[in-house]
């Protein structure tokens, strides 16, 4: 079958929902989704939003667009990061008016509670900056626009996995997209397609995503050949249950929660003086590794505790409840009593599909590629730089998500249809006829656990000229072996095995990007600590990385960071 919308926006997490709502009334609007829209990772957010309401405390946008580069140890272009701060207020003002149900202070304004980088005067001491929901608050944020988008009759399509982006005379012409349901491949004829696809995080064995995290849009985006941005920087978040990788939301430590080694001493004291537990999550991450790497992991072994036994059993029930319950069914432990075992998490992707600051997706000569937008996760705005401050991300999804429908609003006019060519499904078919009918025995399963554990021994949160090289060497490896795969499932309903085997195409090519990315990188800042070169350099590295594929290698170059207020200066808290 096929379809034909002015556009169509891949993924119905918060990005993809917030751009479909500025764009609904007079335009014929489709959102795909391969999940259950409700389903899309941004429900499991749970810390909160930041913005400087200043309902609690003093606080001011300027302070937090400081918090937002520094966090980003510099690489943060200025420009986009002053968008964000600035609309930050308007943003989670009109979340309130939609109907999130936000906690309140006793005044009966929006609550707000403190959270890992966020400080007043800048960096003089932690603000409570982030406006939270318990520790619901992607989950009310997902179901109020959610419901929104149907109030105002967006088409949405769920369980349809796009598979790739169709180009004609170098301008979108749609997307070729597989029905869970029925097996079918469906062509969407389109104008204009934001990707809002969400992370990758599923090439680490640990991390807090969802199953669904597997960087579709970006992969795809990368295929068309447009080149990746800044994709060695990738965030662990401090705690994770240990194991499981399961979150812990920081805003534990916001509420007042400690991290604690095998000696009972809350170590954070000595890596953070001033702000200690609340410090960046890549210093956290790293102070985590640093404990257990010199012996002082619980036990000797690789995690170390997080202490919320002194906030009392009320707090825990009203502002953390959800993390108190997955600690008592994972875990079997009753957080009141007894101390959590995490450790770091692979948790988010700064790096992504480049975009202008109005969403616009960019080649590396400054041009945009006619049609093509992104938002959310899977873009690289170059707002977070090499470190992601918490409760920065819900906000971008809003702001950015907003900007970037009204940018495809306005510039729908000057687009005509341009027509598919005739073959354009196929790409899809022949991979889906060769995972099918192949002759190799490889299965998916192996070759993507040998990636996830390459991934996670040598390309985490210490990496080294030597192990990058060993990752690289078997990333290929396993690009080899994939050729190979073959799946059991011939079925064409809900066939889990066939989609497996099509993502992992996908992941295979940004494990290698990022491994490549991290390679070219010989300095030290944010998310990307190199023990070869511990100190950041920013005579020779305050720059973007670009990397794109040049036939069958991947290629590096480099593009400036917008500096407008902050001078890079030593970062410390
Ligand atoms: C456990 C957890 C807690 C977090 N807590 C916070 C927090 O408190 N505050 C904060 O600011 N940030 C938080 N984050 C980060 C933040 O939630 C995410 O970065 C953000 O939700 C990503 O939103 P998104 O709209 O870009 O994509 P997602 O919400 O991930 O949605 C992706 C969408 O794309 C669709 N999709 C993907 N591939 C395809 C395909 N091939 N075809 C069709 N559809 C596709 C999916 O079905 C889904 O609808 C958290 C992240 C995690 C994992």
């Amino acid at each position: 079958m096929s379809f034909k919308h002015d556009v169509v926006i891949v993924g119905a997490g918060l990005a993809g929902l917030r751009a479909a709502l500025e764009l609904a009334g007079s335009l014929n609007v489709a959102v795909i989704s391969k999940v259950y829209p409700t389903r899309s990772h941004s429900g499991a957010a749970q810390g909160g939003i930041a913005a400087a309401l200043g309902n609690e405390e003093p606080d001011s946008w300027e302070w937090h667009m400081y918090d937002t580069v520094k966090g980003g140890d510099y690489l943060t272009d200025q420009d986009v990061a002053e968008v964000l701060a600035r609309d930050a207020p308007r943003a989670v003002f009109e979340l309130e008016h939609m109907g999130v149900p936000f906690n309140r202070t006793p005044e009966g304004k929006i609550a707000q509670r403190a959270f890992g980088g966020h400080t007043r005067e800048f960096g003089k001491a932690a603000v409570k900056r982030a406006c939270y929901a318990a520790d619901r608050s992607g989950r009310v944020m997902m179901d109020t626009l959610y419901f929104e988008a149907v109030r105002r009759g967006i088409k949405i399509f769920p369980e349809f996995q796009m598979l790739d982006i169709v180009m004609a005379d170098g301008q979108v012409a749609g997307l070729v997209v597989y029905e869970l349901a029925t097996g079918e491949i469906h062509l969407f004829h389109s104008r204009m397609v934001l990707l809002a696809t969400g992370g990758f995080g599923k090439i680490y064995k640990t991390t807090s995503n969802a199953f669904a995290s597997t960087g579709d849009g970006v992969s795809a985006a990368c295929r068309l050949g447009i080149p990746l941005e800044d994709m060695e920087f990738v965030q662990f978040h401090p705690t994770g249950i240990y194991g499981l990788g399961v979150l812990i939301s920081e805003a534990a430590r916001g509420e007042g929660g400690v991290l604690r080694n095998s000696n009972g001493e809350r170590f954070m004291e000595r890596y953070a003086p001033a702000i200690k537990d609340l410090a960046p999550r890549d210093m956290v991450s790293r102070a985590i590794a640093t404990e257990i790497r010199e012996g002082r992991g619980i036990g000797g072994r690789d995690y170390v505790h997080l202490d919320l036994t002194h906030l009392g059993e009320k707090k825990l029930a009203e502002r953390l409840s959800d993390i108190s319950s997955f600690v008592r069914i994972y875990l079997g432990i009753d957080p009141v009593r007894e101390l959590i075992p995490i450790q770091p998490t692979c948790h988010y992707m700064m790096g992504g599909i480049p975009v202008s600051v109005e969403g616009r997706v960019l080649w590396p000569s400054g041009e945009s590629v006619p049609g093509l937008y992104a938002a959310g996760e899977c873009s690289c705005l170059s707002l977070h730089g090499a470190n992601r401050l918490g409760c920065n991300s819900l906000l971008d999804l809003v702001v950015f998500g907003r900007i970037a429908g009204r940018r495809m609003a306005a510039d729908l006019e000057d687009l005509s249809w341009v027509d598919p060519p005739r073959d354009a499904e196929h790409r899809a078919r022949e991979r889906i006829e060769r995972l099918m009918e192949g002759a190799g025995s490889e299965k998916t399963a192996h070759v993507r656990s040998a990636m996830q554990e390459t991934m996670t021994a040598l390309c985490s949160v210490f990496r080294t000229e030597q192990t990058l090289a060993r990752a690289a060497v078997k990333i290929r490896e396993l690009k080899d072996r994939y050729s190979r795969v073959r799946i059991d499932n011939r079925g064409s309903r809900f066939n889990m095995e066939l989609l497996d085997a099509l993502e992992l195409e996908g992941l295979l090519d940004l494990a290698e990007a990022v491994v490549v990315s991290a390679s070219g990188r010989k300095e030290s800042r944010g998310a990307h600590f190199r023990e070869d070169y511990p100190e950041r350099d920013d005579e020779n590295c305050l720059k973007h990385t670009l990397v794109h594929t040049a036939g069958e290698v991947l290629e590096l170059s480099y593009k400036p960071v917008t500096i407008t207020r902050f001078e890079p200066k030593p970062r410390t808290y």
